[in-house]
């Protein structure tokens, strides 16, 4: 299966080993033309004000739009600002997920942190998460098919799944636990076009 990996900026390397782990063929996007022939799309952790831009630059915000409507995509951290309908401030946005975004809402690099979660649709025990100024989900729309994966111990949304569309706060791609990789691939075999 071929899976594009949004290639502007970020830790898109990460992503792509990761998919080469669990056998999938990783693809890098910077053009719009590079998402033809593609199964699903990730776009990973960065800062997603220079991911917005770029890809404004590079005419990609429509074909994105219209790529997430038929295909699976999945936003780590960057990416999940990225896919979000409100983030409470202005910059470019994909605008695709009735969620509501707090960015760096646990402060500054040094406030990293790292958790063990338990998210829904992951057997096997918890998933050690690793937040780097990291977001925080504020709001979902449940009515919109808007779903919750997983929470921190205090509450904090931290993954939502909306229909094909799945984002995360943290970067499973920096740990070497590929099962939320493994579960984003089901979703690409399973999704109806
Ligand atoms: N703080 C970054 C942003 O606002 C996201 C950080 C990350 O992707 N690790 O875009």
């Amino acid at each position: 299966m071929k899976v594009g990996v949004l290639a502007l900026q970020g830790d898109f390397l990460e992503h792509e080993k990761m998919l080469n782990a669990v056998g999938a063929e990783a693809v890098e996007v910077r053009l719009p033309e590079h998402l033809n022939g593609l199964e699903a799309l990730i776009i990973p952790g960065g800062e997603s004000t220079t991911i917005g831009k770029l890809a404004s630059k590079y005419r990609l915000v429509e074909p994105l739009r219209e790529f997430a409507t038929q295909k699976p995509v999945w936003g780590t951290c960057a990416g999940m600002i990225f896919l979000a309908k409100d983030i409470g401030r202005e910059q470019p946005l994909l605008g695709l997920m009735d969620i509501k975004v707090n960015r760096n809402a646990f402060g500054r690099q040094i406030n990293s942190f790292e958790a063990d979660l338990d998210i829904q649709g992951i057997e096997g025990g918890p998933f050690h998460a690793v937040f780097i100024r990291a977001p925080l989900v504020t709001q979902v729309d449940a009515n919109a098919g808007v779903e919750v994966l997983a929470r921190l111990d205090d509450g904090g949304i931290v993954a939502v799944r909306q229909g094909h569309l799945l984002a995360t706060a943290f970067h499973p791609e920096l740990t070497s636990d590929t099962r939320l990789h493994e579960y984003f691939l089901k979703l690409a075999t399973l999704s109806v076009r």
